[in-house]
């Protein structure tokens, strides 16, 4: 059981305003392991301040004091970077392996990208007569999610401090034992008081009071659609920056010339990627009408070579969700999809052989889903893939935009050509073709209702960033 009684304000634990706290769960065991402050508004406040105040310094530090910083940071991430692991499959139930890999691994690799990135980023840039350049843009409220969340707190943090902006985190309420973690390692590494705060509690309230507040330049919010309209609301009130990584229901569209094998096996694994909470999770799968059947035979074949189980065993591919809640969610969309009329070839809403105690759900797959059905248009975060038959091209990419997000999505072909010009016509800040890995400095974000920001690389730096011209000054 691990308890944390204070909150991270101005470079000090400190005890929070109130004392009522949140309890976080293990999803596989559902025992209580953990348990943290519930801040309030007043806290949230005294964090603000503490980063207002930091601010100035911080936002005119050397480049290279801040790279200095921040590679302490990498290194303390690097040594810890099995407690982090074991830390985000006790609160997130992600299998070990996975957590290792991309819970603790992906926020170690982003760190080190921004800091080969930072020293030849040009923060002056000419433009005729005049010299623009990027500044800090002040005090950044971070609202995280629970999925991914050690890396999605990172990805906000980083990008943040190494524009010499001041953070205040505010992390998921699943899942804020993770945050705590890089709470320490700031502490470790020296970084000025007030550069960072941490104050977890609930969206309602400590997150409402973040976005709202007036002092706070930026909000950086990744996780629902819903919540992401919510703090925009709130964020106009002072005009301030809002940038939004929201959900969505990602396509994975496979050409008539594809290797089928690997576009299903591959599209299969990355729809239950995270017991299917990842946000851009592949989960309509859109098949060319002559290989449906043979793609749903091997979908559903797949789908039942994924174990699914604790998620400390080796060899567990899917953990499970992450709450009571969340089961009952997804199972309620697995009805829906039967009650539809589309066919439950792999999976259900029965629990999993022998899984009594914890979240577990099946890895379910769909066939005959059509595009106007529940299970085709809304994000179900869980591990059910929808397989929709096309009959052409156009019919397909018009399918994978229609929906109200654009996050991600994949194409496959064997003509490198031919799945370019399909990947630009899709609406979706992302697509992967072929399978390839994402590369860590390329931007990542979404269209439409799956939000406007960008992270990682210069595009995420530069969300925490504004720009100044100065006329007149000559050429320098
Ligand atoms: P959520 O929107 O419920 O919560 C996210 C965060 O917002 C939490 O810290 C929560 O406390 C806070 N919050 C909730 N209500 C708030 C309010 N009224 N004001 C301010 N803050 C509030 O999302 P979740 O359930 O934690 O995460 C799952 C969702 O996140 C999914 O929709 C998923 O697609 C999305 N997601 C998106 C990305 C991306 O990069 N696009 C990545 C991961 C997850």
């Amino acid at each position: 059981m691990k308890t944390y009684d204070s909150i991270y304000v101005d470079g000090r634990w400190r005890s929070p305003r109130e004392s009522a706290f949140l309890e976080v769960e293990n999803p596989a065991t559902e025992q209580v392991i953990g348990k943290v402050p519930l801040g309030t508004a007043g806290d949230v406040a005294d964090a603000v301040n503490a980063a207002r105040r930091a601010f100035p310094a911080w936002s005119r530090a050397e480049v290279d004091e801040r790279l200095e910083y921040l590679s302490r940071l990498r290194d303390v991430l690097a040594a810890r970077h099995e407690d982090l692991a074991r830390t985000v499959v006790a609160e997130v139930g992600a299998p070990i392996g996975f957590a290792r890999k991309v819970q603790a691994g992906l926020p170690i690799a982003v760190t080190t990208s921004y800091l080969e990135m930072l020293p030849a980023f040009e923060f002056t840039e000419r433009i005729g007569s005049s010299t623009v350049v990027k500044e800090p843009i002040g005090v950044v409220g971070a609202i995280t999610p629970w999925n991914y969340p050690l890396h999605q707190a990172v990805a906000k943090v980083v990008p943040a401090l190494a524009a010499g902006c001041t953070v205040v985190l505010k992390p998921a309420e699943a899942a804020p034992l993770s945050s705590y973690l890089l709470a320490e390692a700031m502490h470790d590494i020296g970084l000025p008081p007030g550069v960072f705060n941490l104050v977890p509690g609930l969206g309602a309230v400590a997150g409402e009071a973040l976005a709202a507040h007036p002092d706070v330049d930026v909000v950086s919010f990744t996780g629902s659609t819903r919540t992401g309209r919510r703090i925009g609301e709130l964020a106009s009130r002072t005009a301030k920056r809002v940038v939004t990584e929201l959900g969505g229901k990602s396509a994975n569209l496979i050409l008539p010339d594809a290797d089928l094998h690997q576009a299903v096996t591959t599209g299969v694994a990355y729809a239950f990627l995270n017991s299917g909470q990842t946000c851009t999770a592949w989960t309509r799968m859109l098949v060319p009408a002559a290989q449906y059947d043979e793609a749903v035979v091997l979908a559903a074949e797949t789908a039942e070579g994924h174990v699914v189980g604790d998620p400390l065993a080796e060899g567990t591919a899917l953990g499970p969700l992450i709450s009571a809640a969340q089961r009952q969610r997804v199972l309620g969309y697995i009805a829906e999809g039967l009650a539809e009329g589309a066919r439950l070839v792999t999976g259900g809403a029965e629990s999993p052989e022998g899984l009594h105690v914890g979240h577990y759900v099946r890895p379910t797959v769909f066939a005959d889903v059509r595009p106007d059905m529940t299970i085709a248009r809304q994000e179900i975060f869980g591990p059910v893939l929808s397989i929709l038959p096309y009959t052409d091209e156009d019919e397909a990419i018009h399918m994978a935009n229609d929906t109200i997000y654009g996050l991600a999505a994949a194409v496959w072909s064997t003509d490198l050509e031919r799945a370019q010009t399909v990947a630009r016509r899709l609406q979706a800040g992302q697509v992967q073709i072929n399978g390839a890995e994402i590369d860590l400095c390329a931007p990542f974000g979404g269209c439409k209702q799956s939000g406007s920001g960008r992270e990682l690389g210069r595009y995420g730096l530069q969300e925490f960033l504004q720009t100044k011209a100065i006329h007149g000054a000559g050429g320098h």
